[in-house]
């Protein structure tokens, strides 16, 4: 009997998560990681155009660890996409300086900033952003288009990032044959392909229902704990939010949490 007990405590994961403390979890999650993967230094950001000037992002300092998982939430119109843009290198700050582990990103020209992102980024959007006359597998393959991996390495890739998403029964489907969480799940295999470090979500599940949200959710959070990727995700979900290791609040371009 006691024998029995003792390998549903080694089989069950859960089991064994749930008899270690709270605080012997945190421990164990960051010990190797308290290095920063990002640093924001006093980032401003202003928006102009001919009669109006808005500025998005108001003196942002902001640590991320590696293998964090960083929620950002804030009402509609608050800079959270800008922040995550000017995070991901897809915009440029008007002030201040942005390090991506351990490396300013101020003096790179516009192509070394490409491939700094291509190599340790990844995107992932409310809307998807998947080409409609691609197949699955071939969306997912974008990204290493711009490497310098052979045709069948790139379909190797992709399919190994198809499985960790669940789809691999889905790689010659197009993507309007898809549900939304479907569709989401291809964008995170896109996403994940190249190995990035970092993976950047702007509202993730904000076009899906409950059910498909929290799958999307399921498979963030692997990716997190178990291959350590820092993971900066937008939501308007409080419930979403609750299950990542942090929240920053912002309003009106500030953090006000
Ligand atoms: P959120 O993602 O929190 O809804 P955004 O980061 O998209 O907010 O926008 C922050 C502010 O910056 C808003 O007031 C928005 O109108 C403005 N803004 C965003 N992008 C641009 C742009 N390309 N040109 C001018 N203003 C912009
Ligand atoms: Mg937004």
């Amino acid at each position: 009997m006691i024998l029995k007990r003792t390998k549903k405590y080694i089989t069950n994961k859960e089991t064994i998560m749930s008899v270690i403390p709270v605080d012997a979890k945190k421990t164990m999650k960051h010990d190797s990681k308290d290095q920063l993967m990002v640093r924001l230094q006093n980032i401003n950001k202003v928006y102009r155009t001919d009669t109006v000037e808005t500025l998005a992002i108001n003196d942002i300092s902001l640590n991320i660890k590696k293998g964090e998982f960083l929620s950002v939430m804030g009402p509609s119109g608050c800079g959270k996409s800008t922040l995550l843009n000017i995070i991901g290198l897809l915009d440029k700050a008007s002030k201040g300086n942005i390090e991506i582990d351990g490396q300013s990103t101020e003096n790179l020209s516009d192509k070394q900033l490409a491939q700094f992102r291509n190599k340790k980024l990844g995107f992932i959007f409310q809307s998807y952003h998947l080409i409609n006359d691609l197949k699955v597998a071939d969306n997912v393959e974008l990204p290493l288009l711009y490497r310098t991996s052979t045709a069948k390495q790139r379909k190797l890739l992709a399919a190994q990032a198809l499985e960790k998403v669940g789809l691999s029964n889905r790689m010659k489907h197009f993507p309007t044959q898809l549900s939304g969480g479907q569709k989401q799940r291809v964008a995170i295999a896109r996403a994940i392909v190249g190995g990035p470090e970092i993976i950047l979500a702007d509202e993730p599940t904000g076009n899906l229902d409950n059910a498909m949200g929290n799958e999307i959710m399921d498979i963030l959070l692997e990716l997190n704990r178990r291959d350590g990727t820092t993971i900066i995700m937008v939501t308007h979900d409080e419930n979403m939010a609750k299950r990542t290791d942090r929240l920053v609040r912002l309003f009106d371009g500030s953090q006000v949490l």
